[in-house]
C-alpha cells in the first residue's frame, strides 16, 4: 500500500475531528531532517514544570512562620484534604506522604495481605506492583489493550480466583481505564477495586471524576505528575469505615480521635503522613490545575487530528466513557512498517533532533527479574507454594504488552501547556521524519 495514497484518501475523506476543529492540516514538512543536517523544527523549550509565581512563595512562606509544620498542629493538610475533596466530587479524602503510600495504604484499609492476589496492569509504573509485593501478596497482571494502553478488560475475568483481594486498574496517561467494565465484574464477584489514579488529576468518566469511582482512588503529587508538590499523595473514598481505616494505617494505628499520650493500638500501621509545606503547596498549584487542565486537552485533541492524518502514527485511544483525559502522557503508537523500517530508538533521536524530546515509555513490567526474585524469596517460598509459584511464572504472560512496549512513544504533559502552534510543530516534526524514513535508516 503507498502511504501517500493512503492519506490522500484520508484527508478527501475530511475527518470529523478536522472538520470540528476547523481547518486541520498538516504542515508541509518539507525540509530536511535535522539528524541529518537540516534545520530543528523548534528551537524553543516547552513550557517547563512546574509553574510557579508569589502564591506559592507565600503558601511556604505562611507554613515556615507558622512553626507548624505537622499536621496534628496545623490546618493546612486539613483544608487540602477538603479542597481536593470538593474538587473531585469525593466524600472523603485522606492526604498521604506520596502516591505509594495511597496505594499501599488503600490496600492494607482493605485487608489485602500474604496469600491474596491482586489484579493489575503491566503497562504502569513500578510503584503500582511494589505496593503488592510490601504486603507480601502475589500481583497478577492482566494483559493491554493495544489500542487504549489501558488493562484489557475482557480479560479481567480469567484472572480472578477465590485469592483475588482487589482489581487494581490504572488509568495510564491520565485516560481512563473501562470502569464500566471493571465495575459491573468486581461487583457481581465482590471484589473491591482501588484506582491507581496517580497519573489521572481531573479526568472523568462519564462526567465524574477518575479516583472517585471505586472503593479508594490513589493520587500521587510527585514532581511530574499534573498536580505537584514535590512528593505527595490523596486517597479518595465515598466509605465512611475505609477512611478511618486509612487514616489509622497512614497515622501509625493511631485513629482520629486517638491524640497526644496515648498509647494504645488496635491494628499496625506506618507513618505516611503528609507535611503542612506539601499541602500547601499543592493549595497553591490548586488554583491553575484547572485551567492545565483544559490547555492540555485542547492541544491534546488538535494533535490526536493531526496525527492521524500521519500513517504509521496511532495516538492512544479513549473508551467512550472517558469524557476528560488527564493527559498526564500524550502517548501514541509508532509503526516503523510506514516508515520504511526506521527503528523506533531512530525515531525518537531524530525527534528530539527537531527539538521534540520523547520517550519510548515503560518496559513490560511483568518480565522485569526483581519479580522472579521477590517471589523466590524466603517469606514468598512460605507463604505460598511451590505449584502456586510455578502456576504463576506459567500464567504471567502479556503479549499484548510486549508489543506495546515496543511500539509505544510518549510526550509529557508539560509539551501541552504551550500555543496549539507547539502541536503543529510536533506533527510537521514527525512527518519530516516519515518523508525521510528511508534516508533516516541507512544514515
Ligand atoms: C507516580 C505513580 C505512582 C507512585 O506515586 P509516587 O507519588 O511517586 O509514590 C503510582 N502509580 C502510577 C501509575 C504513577 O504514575
Amino acid at each position: 500500500m503507498k502511504p501517500a495514497l493512503t492519506r490522500r484518501h484520508f484527508l478527501n475523506a475530511a475527518p470529523a475531528a478536522g472538520a470540528a476543529l476547523g481547518a486541520v492540516r498538516l504542515p508541509a514538512a518539507d525540509g530536511k531532517p535535522a539528524l541529518l543536517g537540516g534545520t530543528p523544527v523548534r528551537k524553543a523549550p516547552f513550557p517547563s514544570w512546574p509553574v510557579i509565581d508569589k502564591t506559592e512563595e507565600k503558601a511556604l512562606q505562611g507554613v515556615l512562620q507558622s512553626r507548624k509544620w505537622y499536621r496534628g498542629g496545623g490546618q493546612e493538610v486539613n483544608r487540602f484534604e477538603e479542597a481536593y475533596a470538593r474538587l473531585t466530587g469525593a466524600r472523603h479524602c485522606l492526604a498521604t506522604a506520596n502516591g505509594t503510600s495511597a496505594l499501599l495504604v488503600s490496600l492494607a484499609a482493605l485487608g489485602v495481605g500474604p496469600g491474596d492476589e491482586v489484579i493489575l496492569p503491566p503497562y504502569t509504573f513500578v510503584a503500582t506492583v511494589n505496593v503488592v509485593l510490601a504486603l507480601h501478596a502475589l500481583p497478577v497482571f492482566v494483559d493491554t489493550d493495544l489500542e487504549t494502553f489501558q488493562i484489557d478488560p475482557r480479560k479481567v475475568d480469567d484472572a480472578i480466583t477465590e485469592r483475588t483481594a482487589a482489581i487494581m486498574p490504572v488509568h495510564i496517561g491520565g485516560s481512563a481505564a473501562d470502569l464500566d467494565s471493571i465495575l459491573a465484574l468486581a461487583r457481581k464477584r465482590r471484589i473491591p477495586v482501588v484506582e491507581d489514579a496517580c497519573q489521572a488529576h481531573l479526568g472523568e468518566w462519564k462526567n465524574r471524576k477518575l479516583g472517585a469511582w471505586t472503593e479508594t482512588g490513589c493520587f500521587s503529587f510527585q514532581a511530574s505528575k499534573n498536580l505537584n508538590s514535590g512528593e505527595g499523595g490523596a486517597i479518595l473514598t465515598s466509605s465512611d469505615d475505609l477512611i478511618e481505616k486509612c487514616y489509622a494505617y497512614h497515622n501509625n494505628s493511631r485513629g482520629r480521635k486517638i491524640t497526644g499520650y496515648n498509647f494504645n493500638y488496635s491494628a499496625s500501621g506506618l507513618n505516611l503522613r503528609m507535611t503542612e509545606f506539601q499541602a500547601a503547596l499543592l493549595l497553591a498549584q490548586m488554583t491553575r490545575v484547572e485551567k492545565q487542565t483544559r490547555t492540555r486537552t485542547q492541544n491534546a485533541t488538535y494533535l490526536t487530528s493531526l496525527l492521524s492524518e500521519i500513517p504509521g502514527i496511532k495516538p492512544a485511544r479513549m473508551y467512550p466513557g472517558c469524557n476528560v483525559n488527564a493527559y498526564h502522557l500524550y502517548m501514541f503508537r509508532y509503526d516503523k512498517e510506514q516508515f520504511a523500517q526506521l527503528p523506533r530508538a531512530k525515531f525518537l533521536k531524530a525527534l528530539a533532533a527537531e527539538g521534540i524530546p520523547a520517550s519510548g515509555g515503560y518496559a513490560p513490567l511483568n518480565k522485569e527479574p526483581f519479580l522472579k526474585n521477590t517471589l523466590s524469596s524466603r517469606g514468598y517460598q512460605a507463604v505460598y507454594s511451590k505449584q502456586r509459584l510455578a502456576r504463576w511464572q506459567e500464567r504471567n504472560q502479556c503479549p499484548v504488552n510486549d508489543r506495546l512496549c515496543n511500539e509505544a512513544v510518549w510526550l509529557t504533559q508539560n509539551m501541552l501547556l504551550g500555543p496549539r502552534g507547539d502541536m503543529d510543530q510536533v506533527a510537521e516534526a514527525v512527518e519530516k521524519i516519515r518523508k525521510h524514513a528511508a534516508q533516516l535508516a541507512r544514515a
